[in-house]
């Protein structure tokens, strides 16, 4: 019997990439039929454009495709859950619908995974194409969470794209937390990963969906679901901030007793006041930027107290 290769989608207002999508994903899938069975599974996140219509004429005319719809826009991670949720493969890739992913390194995913290879990671080999602001926020994310990640190592430049292992998706699915950013939950599980490298083309239709707010977020989540460091700063800080206040403490009683002696030591005292008030106000904002950090895990904690779905699906169909 044939192993089964689930390739999954997200699609959110993708009208204009999705015919593109399907006419390049179906060749590659042609062409490994021999090898493989195959399934497409496209989740509809909530499209306000054709995308579903587009969706269903495909799953009419092509028992390989699953389409699932959501009944709105719960967001990228989301689709990418119900994707896995709903793949029957004994290995998965994943990967955007725009074609920025290159459908050809799937060829070489399915090498490795003959190889042995439970997850294959595409990585982005440069950002050259990249503007200036986006280059230098995404190798500052990736830096970040590579560093706080400790023993987890999430690796550098790796998004979504990518082959997994029936088991590894298994274990993904079976990891309750609703925080689902999976550049972090699939190095969690572990077994055995390798990695391709590759150069990520422009978008051929349609726009981005993701702006610096959506961006922002993700980087909140990230960080939030791979590491619990950031807590420990404000209290490895107090610390210093302790013995600096020691030393202000026992310079006061110097000048005190100085005083006492009848020398003036406040001939710096205008400098001394400035760099009180500065000092204070530094205090403050550092206080501030602590809550911040603290609000961000108290949100996500809460969020995940509510244990509301991650997703809502609208309508299923499944590929016959
Ligand atoms: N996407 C989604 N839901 C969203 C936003 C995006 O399913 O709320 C899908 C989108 O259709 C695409 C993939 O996620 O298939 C990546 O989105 P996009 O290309 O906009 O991201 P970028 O490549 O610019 O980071
Ligand atoms: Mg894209």
């Amino acid at each position: 019997m044939k192993n089964l290769v689930s390739i999954v989608a997200p699609m959110y207002n993708e009208e204009e990439m999705a015919p593109l999508f399907y006419e390049t994903i179906s060749k590659i899938m042609d062409k490994i039929q021999d090898q493989y069975d195959t399934e497409l599974v496209l989740v509809n996140d909530g499209s306000r454009d054709k995308t579903w219509e587009i969706l269903k004429e495909f799953h009419e005319k092509d028992h390989r495709v699953h389409a699932i719809k959501f009944s709105r826009n719960f967001g990228h991670e989301a689709a990418i859950t119900a994707g896995l949720k709903y793949a029957k493969g004994d290995a998965v890739i994943i990967m955007d619908a725009d074609l920025q992913d290159p459908p050809e390194l799937i060829f070489q995913m399915l090498e490795k995974f003959e190889e042995g290879y439970e997850i294959v990671n595409a990585k982005r080999a440069d950002r050259k194409k990249d503007g200036f602001l986006k280059r230098k926020t995404a190798e500052e994310y990736y830096e970040v969470i590579y560093r706080l990640s400790g023993k987890i190592k999430v690796p550098k430049n790796v998004g979504n794209y990518r082959l997994m292992s029936k088991r590894v998706v298994e274990a993904v699915n079976a990891l309750p937390e609703h925080n689902r950013v999976f550049r972090v939950l699939v190095p969690f599980v572990g077994y055995k990963t390798t990695e391709l490298e590759y150069v990520r083309p422009a978008r051929p239709k349609g726009e981005t969906k993701y702006n610096y707010n959506s961006m922002f977020k993700l980087a909140g989540d990230s960080i939030v679901s791979s590491s619990l460091v950031p807590l420990s700063w404000a209290f490895k800080l107090s610390l210093d901030l302790i013995a600096i206040s020691v030393l202000a403490l026992i310079t006061t009683l110097v000048f005190y007793i100085l005083g006492r002696c009848g020398i003036d030591p406040f001939i710096f005292w205008d400098t001394g006041l400035y760099l009180i008030l500065s000092f204070i106000s530094l205090g403050f904002s550092l206080c501030l930027f602590f809550i911040g950090i603290l609000s961000q895990y108290q949100a996500r904690t809460f969020v995940e107290a509510q244990q509301r779905p991650l997703f809502i699906v609208e309508e299923d169909l499944e590929n016959k």
